[in-house]
């Protein structure tokens, strides 16, 4: 534990790392202030409860032939799935019948990539206002959409999916996502299990008031999740300016869930394309969901599910989840597929005290309100998270380079010359 910080940083999730490896680099005395009794946040790769690593969120690289923790991976030789060969197909059971699509192609994938065009053209509209609500295959189009923004369409601003700058190189961590960010951490002075509850920002410098007492310092980096933010779960004096209050409330965290399911044995042989969604456009109220199955040739299969519905189940709990992955399952797969099951486990990001969702998305109109989350509050206040990202928003990257990017503010705010920024910078 680092005595008499420079800076403090809340959140040991991948933009608070990102801003401790910044600091550390710059040779900035400060501490990492978590609430929980592990690091990572969002990227959390669970090893023990279903026998079975399986990463709780973040999962993917996206943009992973840019993504600085790609590179990171790399040299920490922490294993993830190669660029080539692309994956341009998936397979689908609907209506009853399995077949198989090609992303170029696909209804579905088409029709995201619409949502992205209307925000590249300066339209700033709900998702769902360029979406045919009457086509058979929008409730499937909706799944998607809340699996990929983690709100529903009406929720989504065609500018700020615009914003985001997507390579379409989608790479998932076989060691675990959570598992790297955890690597990153190592060496870091983080303080597990410290809750900040306050922060003073008097002449000069911060002062935080947390579960295990009082800290001070000439700076602080906020990196916590925007629902926390939105929930006023800090209490900031002076008050946080009106347009960022406003902002949290325009910028908000959607929901997701994940459900996995471990096999006594490889149950999905044949599946050489490890997507499936399952849907019945006949009778549309039948939610459609989307598996990873076999990942990385492991017996298991991971259900998704966003937005509104997410939510809701999360609420309902674990049981509810299970079974309704299980259903959708036995549907593709037949009912014998139920014998085959000997675990499951589900995410609870939803009711999480410390998370409260899944990622942030603007609101119809409010893509202009994220640009706020960069800029200092107070002097001595500096935000990072994923939240605070203009073209990586919503991804562990994203978050990583805006901590990164907050350290050298702060830095600077704390009277340090900080110079240019490494972003691949580890500790030798
Ligand atoms: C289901 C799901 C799937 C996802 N899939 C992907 C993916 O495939 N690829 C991708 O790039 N991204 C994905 N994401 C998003 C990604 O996980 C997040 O964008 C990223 O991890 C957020 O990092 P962060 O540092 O901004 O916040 P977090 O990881 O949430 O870290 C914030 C930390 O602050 C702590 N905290 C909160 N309040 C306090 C307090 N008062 N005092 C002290 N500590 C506090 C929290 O406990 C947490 O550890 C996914 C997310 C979810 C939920």
């Amino acid at each position: 534990m680092v005595q008499n910080p420079d800076i403090v940083i809340v959140g040991a999730g991948a933009a608070g790392i990102g801003a401790g490896l910044g600091l550390t680099r710059l040779g900035i005395p400060h501490v990492i202030l978590e609430a929980k009794q592990r690091v990572g946040g969002r990227a959390f790769s669970d090893t023990s409860s279903i026998g079975h690593l399986w990463d709780h969120g973040a999962h993917w690289l996206h943009s992973g032939d840019v993504n600085v923790l790609r590179f990171m991976a790399e040299k920490l030789k922490h294993k993830f799935r190669p660029e080539t060969p692309a994956v341009t197909s998936f397979r689908s059971f609907i209506d009853g019948q399995w077949k198989v699509s090609e992303f170029a192609t696909d209804y579905v994938w088409t029709k995201l990539e619409e949502i992205v065009e209307a925000g590249r053209n300066g339209r700033d509209v709900s998702a769902e206002s360029v979406l045919d609500r009457s086509h058979a295959m929008y409730p499937l189009l909706r799944h998607w959409c809340q699996l990929m923004y983690s709100n529903d369409p009406n929720d989504i601003s065609t500018r700020d999916a615009a914003n985001y700058s997507d390579s379409h190189v989608n790479l998932p961590v076989e060691d675990g996502y959570g598992a790297l960010v955890a690597r990153l951490s190592r060496g870091l002075p983080i303080k597990l299990g410290v809750t900040v509850k306050s922060i003073e920002v008097l002449g000069g410098g911060v002062r935080l008031g947390t579960n295990a007492g009082t800290v001070t310092a000439k700076a602080c980096i906020l990196a916590v999740p925007a629902r926390m933010m939105e929930r006023q779960r800090i209490a900031i004096k002076p008050g946080l300016p009106a347009t960022l209050h406003q902002a949290f409330a325009e910028v908000t965290m959607g929901y997701g869930e994940k459900v996995a399911l471990a096999f006594d044995r490889k149950v999905f042989d044949g599946f050489e394309i490890p997507f499936a969604d399952v849907f019945d456009p006949v009778v549309p109220e039948t939610k459609p969901l989307n598996f990873e199955l076999h990942p990385f040739g492991r017996p298991i299969a991971v259900a998704h599910v966003g937005g509104s519905f997410a939510r809701e189940l999360a609420q309902a709990g674990p049981a509810v989840m299970t079974a309704f992955a299980i259903d959708t399952l036995v549907k593709a797969f037949g009912a014998d597929i139920r014998q085959r099951i000997v675990a499951s486990a589900t995410t609870g990001w939803t009711m999480d005290a410390h998370i409260g969702g899944a990622y942030s998305g603007a609101a119809p109109g409010r893509a202009g309100s994220r640009k706020i989350f960069s800029e200092p509050v107070h002097e001595r206040l500096f935000m990072a998270g994923e939240h605070v990202h203009q073209h990586y928003m919503a991804t562990a990257h994203g978050a990583y380079e805006t901590g990164l990017d907050a350290a050298h503010k702060a830095a600077a705010a704390a009277g340090f010359s900080a110079g240019p920024k490494d972003p691949l910078w580890l500790p030798s």
